[in-house]
């Protein structure tokens, strides 16, 4: 057997590079951690540039829209902005204001802040192996393509989006449709030659009808509520319109999901690519302004909304999004109403009354069963209706800039996560631009 390779010792280890551990990573060196990133991928950026193109989250829905997130964010959209147009859409309906750019540029952003930051970036390398001694992770062993290898650190976060970290350590998690039904999964696509002036004459109603009247001709299209949106390049559409479960019952009555099986997540990602194509012939066939488009791109994976959500000191509830709740120790705000894209043919809405936010607990980033591991993005500490609402990418963003400046002073001062002065904290985080509190 090959000696495994050693990749050194760091402050802060983030394993994934998705807008949560993109943004620890960037936090974290910011802060003077010694920062390594890991990502199984080729590019940073996990979903937010491997299968979408709008940022939700930044502004709170409803007829008043005001901004809610700050800081790192703020520097990814200025970053993108050099590279070339952002549009902001205004939604009052669905998660409000959406912040529509260029993928293939954020990849690019999303490295130059991490590199400008000082943090060590390591691509195609595949957590495998969690080392871990009474709740203290020691080392991490990747498969990487110089063989496997091994990693140190002294604070880890998690920002797996499925929650690998946690597994691989055995810290316990819940599992999506486990106690909720899970949400379901999505290869998105692009649509090149688009009139979008006569598809923007075809209403979001309209839509929806056409989907409902295809089906009946034949084509299968589960979900009959899917959307389109512009994007930042002329006559070109990107879509959420696929629907793929995420989760199976077995012969056993026990329920699989698509991390449990490899062979049921491959068939979910040719399911997925399978679905992109009859969408896109419904569009070209039916609906105004698709006449003379083409299929240009499908998302580089298949989208999860979510697997596997870690549990924490706290855990958020569909209560706490419901009712506005706002804690001691929150880190960061969301105005995003709970979005189930469950299994059935639409997708379900319940907003927090009057335009309120919701506060996110520093609790909820730090892993029950760990002293130095934190949790962010769309594996943190929530229940399945907590979770449909706060895991929109600025939120994601939000919790990792919180959970890198926690790992980062806990490094540098030689002390527990758990055992910093919040107040220290909420300083950083403040100083960096972080909303905090509701602004008037
Ligand atoms: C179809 C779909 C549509 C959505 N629409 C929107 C939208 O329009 N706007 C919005 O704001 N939000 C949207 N969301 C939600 C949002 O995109 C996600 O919640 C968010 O991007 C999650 O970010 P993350 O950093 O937690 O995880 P991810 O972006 O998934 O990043 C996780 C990273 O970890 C890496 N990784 C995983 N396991 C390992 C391992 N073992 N070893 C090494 N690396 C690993 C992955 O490669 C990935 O890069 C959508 C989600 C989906 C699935």
């Amino acid at each position: 057997m090959a000696a495994r390779i050693d990749l050194g010792d760091f402050d802060v280890v983030v394993v994934g590079s998705g807008s949560a551990g993109s943004s620890a990573a960037i936090a974290a060196s910011r802060s003077g951690a010694r920062t390594l990133i890991i990502d199984r991928l080729p590019f940073i950026g996990g979903t937010s540039t491997g299968v979408l193109d709008t940022f939700y989250g930044f502004y709170t829905p409803g007829e008043v829209s005001r901004k809610i997130v700050g800081g790192i964010p703020d520097d990814v959209i200025a970053g993108l902005k050099k590279l070339g147009p952002v549009v902001e859409r205004a939604n009052t309906y669905g998660a409000g204001t959406g912040v529509t750019y260029n993928p293939e540029h954020l990849k690019v952003v999303w490295e130059r802040l991490l590199v400008d930051a000082g943090v060590k970036v390591l691509l195609h390398s595949l957590l495998q192996e969690v080392t871990v001694s009474d709740g203290r992770v020691l080392s991490l062993t990747l498969a990487t393509r110089s063989g496997l290898a091994t990693v140190s650190g002294k604070n880890f976060i998690d920002a797996s989006g499925d929650a690998d970290l946690a597994y691989f350590a055995n810290f316990s998690y819940e599992r999506a449709g486990e106690i909720s039904p899970a949400q379901t999964m999505t290869t998105t696509f692009r649509m090149i030659n688009v009139d979008v002036k006569k598809r923007k004459s075809f209403t979001k109603d309209q839509l929806h009808a056409a989907m409902e009247q295809a089906v009946l001709d034949g084509y299968q299209l589960p979900r009959r509520e899917g959307s389109d949106h512009i994007t930042t390049v002329d006559n070109t559409m990107a879509t959420v319109m696929t629907r793929v479960d995420s989760v199976r019952a077995t012969t056993n009555s026990e329920i699989e999901s698509v991390l449990d099986n490899p062979f049921f997540l491959s068939e979910s990602e040719i399911n997925g690519r399978e679905q992109a194509l009859e969408y896109a012939r419904f569009l070209i066939d039916r609906v105004p302004g698709y006449e003379n488009s083409a299929l240009y791109g499908l998302s580089t994976f298949l989208g999860i909304r979510e697997s596997r959500r870690v549990y924490g000191d706290y855990r958020v509830t569909r209560e706490d999004v419901l009712t506005a709740q706002h804690f001691d120790d929150q880190i960061a705000l969301c105005g995003a109403p709970i979005e189930d894209h469950h299994s059935g043919t639409g997708t379900n809405w319940a907003y927090i009354p009057n335009s309120g936010v919701v506060g996110i607990p520093l609790r909820a980033l730090q892993v029950k069963d760990s002293i130095n591991t934190l949790v962010v993005g769309r594996c943190f500490s929530a229940t399945h209706d907590a979770h449909a609402s706060i895991r929109s990418m600025a939120q994601c963003m939000a919790m990792g800039t919180a959970a890198g400046t926690v790992a980062a002073i806990a490094s540098k001062n030689f002390k527990e996560i758990r055992g910093i002065d919040f107040n220290d904290i909420k300083k950083v985080l403040k100083t960096g631009g972080a909303i905090l509190e509701m602004p008037n």
